[in-house]
């Protein structure tokens, strides 16, 4: 089997599950305990937060361990807004970008259902650019947060962050990215992007699914969405998921370790990959930006077919791979992203999206490419009078 679905998720690597291991049987303290099993836990948890800083190139307070992506992205959208408002009630307004994931998008809506703000939603362009202007155009005084993903998990196009966050801090907003399908293969220096909150995910690196990081800055406050034992800061209470947050951090720095050697070799067997498909698939369709894009994501439409057809034909030669997000697989309804690109409805539902783990080679997508033009031959040919 070939796996080119690693933008859903990724197999723990093995010098992570050694590293983790630990934590899970013999230092199994609880990190708030006195004795020295507590301690033991403590000092991992420290280390897993302060090798994340080191990465992120910010202090360890500022990192909140989270069950995931999506806790992150939550919490960064709903915990900033509100902390911000509880501040100055006039701050009432979120800005997104039209191609977020469902965790940024329906944490800027519950914003707007239960405590009234409203959410400006900034267009993206045919390959999934967000303007600068267009964010210039939407700020408002009353903006209390801007939130613009560092890479899509669709068409993997990668937006100029440090010059969006830069419009931000013009108007004294704070910027949140959603870095989950970044992390791994793009820099992740947030003073460098100028973000004030950075979103990661655990297990689209190599790290178990259920372990998450948010970046916070400073005394930016996040009013908290989970209330105990005032963990983290008080900023996520729950006893710490040692094991996740040390699986995390070993994951992230390897990753890190292999950049940007690993994110050019990949970028560039995805090319040959792209090129062959748009060379031997009659309409294929290429989504996103030809070159702002991650090294890990190959995109298409392919008119004429349907999406979840060409799937189910790829796995049978062997292929895995999705017509999208996650989360939308097995959905009928054309995937949001494609359609706001400008892409008709119909042909956004022939979408099927390859994305590579740092381990592929050119063999494999070579024989993946041959796969696609079988597949998309056997379906239109199925589907023709
Ligand atoms: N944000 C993006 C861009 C993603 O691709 C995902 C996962 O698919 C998430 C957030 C959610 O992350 P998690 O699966 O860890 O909740």
């Amino acid at each position: 089997m070939i796996f080119l679905d690693a933008a859903a998720t990724t197999p723990v690597r093995r010098e992570v599950l050694e590293a983790m291991w630990p934590y899970l049987s013999g230092e199994f303290g609880n990190p708030s305990s006195h004795h020295s099993l507590g301690e033991a836990a403590a000092t991992a948890l420290a280390e897993a937060r302060s090798g994340v800083a080191g990465i992120l190139n910010c202090r360890a307070g500022e990192v909140t361990f989270t069950s995931g992506g999506t806790e992150a992205d939550n919490l960064a959208i709903k915990g900033i807004a509100l902390a911000r408002q509880a501040a100055d009630r006039t701050l009432n307004r979120v800005v997104i970008s039209a191609i977020e994931h469902p965790a940024v998008e329906e944490s800027a809506r519950y914003l707007e259902r239960v405590h009234g703000f409203t959410v400006d939603v900034l267009p993206v362009d045919g390959e999934g650019m967000v303007s600068v202007d267009g964010l210039r155009a939407v700020i408002r005084p009353e903006t209390a947060l801007v939130s613009v993903m560092y890479a899509n998990n669709e068409i993997g196009t990668v937006q100029p962050i440090a010059a969006l966050s830069a419009v931000a801090r013009e108007h004294g907003v704070p910027f949140h990215t959603d870095a989950v399908q970044a992390a791994g293969w793009l820099p992740l220096d947030v003073k460098a992007l100028g973000v004030d909150a950075l979103s990661i995910s655990g297990h689209k690196l190599g790290a178990p699914k259920g372990s998450g990081v948010l970046f916070t800055k400073g005394r930016l406050r996040v009013e908290p969405l989970v209330h105990g034992g005032g963990q983290e800061r008080g900023r996520r209470s729950g006893t710490e998921n040692v094991a996740g947050a040390v699986a995390l951090s070993t994951a992230l720095t390897l990753a890190n370790a292999a950049q940007p050697d690993e994110a050019a070799r990949v970028s560039a067997v995805r090319d040959h990959f792209i090129d062959q498909i748009l060379v031997t698939v009659p309409g294929a369709l290429l989504t996103g930006h030809r070159v702002q894009r991650l090294p890990s994501v190959a995109s298409f439409c392919f008119p004429g077919t349907s999406g979840e057809s060409v799937l189910l034909e790829l796995e049978r030669l062997g292929v895995v791979c999705s017509s999208g997000s996650a989360c939308a697989a097995g959905s009928d309804a054309p995937s949001p992203v494609l359609v706001a690109l400008g892409i008709a409805a119909e042909t956004a539902q022939t979408a099927v999206r390859f994305s590579f783990t740092s381990t592929i080679t050119s063999a494999e997508l070579e024989q993946a490419a041959e796969a696609v033009e079988t597949a998309v031959g056997r379906v239109r040919n199925l589907a023709a009078p």
